[in-house]
This record gives structure tokens, sequence and C-alpha cells, in this order.
């Protein structure tokens, strides 16, 4: 007979590991298929995350390379305006140790790992939701009363179930290089780096570095140039660098849930679309999902109705930041680099760079208010009125 378990987590990412240690926790019995040898294989990602982030998770600190405070953003033509606070804004982690702590850590309450693990069907019935994997090519077939799928981005498993996909997406590419007195992560602007992105330099534990791109077209390619110029600049070294490539979803699923299913993480679109950062809004979902889900576990009610609940609330924490920074993202998208210079250089003169650095409640993860308060600067939005700019965002009381 196939052992029913409470819950199958589908994947083991800071997501899924962070819903199955939150469960477990709980006192339910909780298993997680993980398609690799062992969770943190294969990741690509650079790791940041913001100082809040870290505490409000209790982030191993053994898996921190390093803390930051500042960040180098320069314009297509190279105008810099440097960020920066007196106190510690985000750490960089090691992105590897990171998944192998947040497993550790659910499995120090009880839940049950299986690496090696590909889930490739879930099959819902009245009473319970049915697993089919492959485990190093024999077949597994497992039974759990929930399911939460935490499979990151590209999983064909929420459209079978019906959810749709997410509405938009990026490509993400990066490469780990040596840097060369670099101390601070510089950011890049222009349509020849990052065609209405952004690219990076991020210094993890010297003299290592990252480097990497979002793109909708032709990453590999960019990525290329990229690390071409900044080695020509001399501010890189590498003769063997592998890159990975991954997707990341700028806007969310319409329906995270169904009956005895929840989608969590970057599979269901849980990103702050400015920067495709997904790791604490993907956190602050699990939170959410394992709430839910323990409070439907215990009532023996997990129809889709209920689980809607979860839906609800994430959507009330992020919906209206997601919404904001959306259409900040598709209007970057739009502007020509000329157009990016011109802001630059006005934010910089008017010293709108400094206020925002120095307004206290905003914050490294929520980017709609920043958004808010720039278009809502009378300099910028004289710009943004030249440049015909579609924003009409009113403010919540
Ligand atoms: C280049 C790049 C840089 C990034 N940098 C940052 C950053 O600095 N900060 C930040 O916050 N975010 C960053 N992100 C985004 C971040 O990596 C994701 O938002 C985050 O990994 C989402 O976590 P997750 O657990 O939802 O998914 P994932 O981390 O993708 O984990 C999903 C897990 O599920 C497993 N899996 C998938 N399908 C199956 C299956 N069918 N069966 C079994 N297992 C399966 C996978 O092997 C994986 O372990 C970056 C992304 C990219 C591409």
């Amino acid at each position: 007979m196939v052992k029913l378990h409470d819950v199958i987590v589908i994947g083991g990412g800071p997501v899924g590991s962070y819903v199955a240690y939150k469960l477990a926790g709980m006192g339910h019995g909780v298993a997680v298929l993980e398609q690799h040898k062992q969770p943190g294989e294969q990741v690509c990602c650079t790791g940041i995350i913001s100082q809040k982030c870290i505490t409000t998770f209790a982030i191993d600190e053994n898996v921190i390379l390093r803390q930051t405070n500042s960040a180098k953003l320069f314009s297509p033509s190279g105008t810099l305006i440097r960020l920066w606070r007196e106190q510690t804004q985000a750490g960089i982690v090691d992105r590897a140790a990171l998944d192998v702590a947040m497993a550790g850590r659910a499995q120090g309450k009880g839940a049950e790992y299986l690496p090696n693990s590909l889930a490739r069907d879930i099959q819902v019935g009245d009473d319970r939701v049915r697993v089919k994997a492959v485990r190093q090519g024999e077949r597994l077939n497992l039974e759990a009363r929930a399911a939460v799928i935490a499979t990151g981005f590209g999983s064909k498993l929420v459209e079978r179930l019906g959810l749709g996909r997410v509405g938009d997406f990026v490509m993400g590419a990066q490469a780990e290089v040596e840097m060369v007195g670099i101390d601070e992560m510089e950011v890049y602007l222009g349509r020849e780096i990052a065609p209405g992105f952004f690219a990076w330099l991020v210094p993890t534990s010297p003299p290592k570095a990252l480097v990497g791109l979002l793109s909708r077209n032709s990453p590999r390619l960019h990525l290329k140039r990229l690390m071409s110029s900044l080695q020509a600049q001399g501010k890189i070294a590498w003769d063997k660098a592998e890159p990975c490539y991954r997707g990341i979803s700028l806007k969310p699923l319409a329906r995270t849930y169904g009956e005895r299913l929840l989608v969590v993480g970057n599979a269901a679109g849980q990103v702050k679309p400015t920067t495709g950062g997904g790791i604490y809004y993907g956190l602050l979902c699990a939170d959410i999902a394992a709430d839910t889900l323990h409070q439907a576990l215990k009532d023996d009610n997990l129809s889709a109705r209920t689980l809607a609940n979860y839906q609800r609330r994430w959507r009330k924490k992020l919906g209206r930041e997601l919404e904001i920074s959306y259409y900040a993202r598709k209007f970057y998208e739009r502007l020509s680099d000329k157009q990016v210079d011109r802001m630059f250089n006005l934010i910089k003169s008017h010293g709108i760079d400094q206020a925002l650095c120095q307004a206290e409640d905003l914050s490294f993860d929520w980017h709609g208010e920043a958004v808010m308060r720039l278009i809502g600067h009378k300099i910028v939005a004289n710009a943004l009125r030249a440049m015909r700019a579609p924003f009409s965002f009113r403010r919540q009381g």
C-alpha cells in the first residue's frame, strides 16, 4: 500500500523547502521531491537578498558571502549614480549553500527529502493527490492529501493542471568570473548591454564575482559581449566561465491554487518585476501557503474554494506592489538610451538619488513606493509627461 503523506512538495528550492519546514514544524507529514541529486545543484542566481529577508526568515549566516550597503548604477552613456546607505541593506548568499541549508532545516523538522526524483504528473482525486515521479529510471508513485508546486520557472506541471502560465517572463544569464579591483556591486543599463533590462557585476567572495544580465532575447550573446567588454575595461578576468541560463517570471499566474493544490515561488510568478529578485517574495508567499494549508489540513477541507484564501492573502500583501513594479518595468523597457540618460542626469543634478537613499521608509524589497515617489517628483513628472509616459496610479489612502 502507498503511504499517504499530508503534503508532497514538488521542488526543493528555497521556497519549496520553506513550505516543507513550516508544515513539518506544525506536525504534518511532508515529502519533498527534488529532481537533482541534492538541493542547490545547478542553481542560477546571484543570491542577493535584503537584510529584512535575512532576519525575517532567519537565513543561516554561514551561507552569507558578504553584506552590502551600496551599488553603482551606470547609465547607457556611462553617467554614474551611486546609491548608498549607512546600514547594511542586503546580503549576497551562496545560492547553492542556501538551498542545502533550507532543506536541512526542513529535514530537521522531519520533512522527508526524495532526491533524484522528477515529478512527471499529478492527479487530483476526491480524497488525495497522486504524484507520478521517476527516480533514477524507476517509477515512483506517491500519495498525499495535498501538493505544493514549487518547481521554479518553466515546469509544465502547472500548465497541465489547468492553472495556466505565468503572464510574462525574461531570461537571466550569469557566469562566475574573477574581478580585478572591484569591491562594489555595479549595475549597467543600455540597449546594447541588456535591452529593456540591466546587467550586473556582483563581487561575492574575493576574487570571485558574478556577471549577469536579464534579456528577452539572445541572453547568451549579450552575456558574451558584456564579459568581453568588462574584460577589456580591466574589471574582470576569465578564461573559462560556464554561463547558466534560467527564466524568471515577471507576472504571476492568474490562479495559484486548485483542489488540494497550491503553487508558490517562481512557479507562481511571485517575483519582483523590477529586478527579477524572487527569493524574498517567494518566501513571504511560502509562509502564507503553509499557514493556509495547515488550517485546511486541520479542518480536512482542501477544496479549491478554501485554498483560494492563499491567493487572496498573498495578493493582498504583494498585489499592488507587483502591479506598479510591472508597469514601471514595461515603461522602462520602452525608453531609448537617450531617454534613460536624460532621466539619470535629471535625477543626479536635482539630488533625487540622494533624497531616495535618505528616505528611511523606502526599502530594498518594495519598489512600488520608490516608483510612486519618483513619478510624483515635479521634475521627473515633467520629463515623463514630455515622454508621454502612461503612469496613472493613484496612491492608496
Ligand atoms: C541569473 C539570475 C539571477 C538571479 N538573482 C537573484 C537574486 O539576486 N536575488 C533573488 O531574490 N532572486 C534572484 N533570482 C531569482 C531566483 O533565483 C528565483 O526567484 C528563486 O530561485 C525562486 O525560488 P523557487 O524555490 O521558487 O524556485 P527554484 O529556486 O527554481 O527551485 C525549484 C526547485 O524545483 C526543482 N524541480 C523543478 N521541477 C521539478 C520536478 N518536476 N520534480 C522535482 N523537482 C523539480 C528544481 O530542481 C529546483 O531545485 C535570479 C534568477 C536568475 C535566473
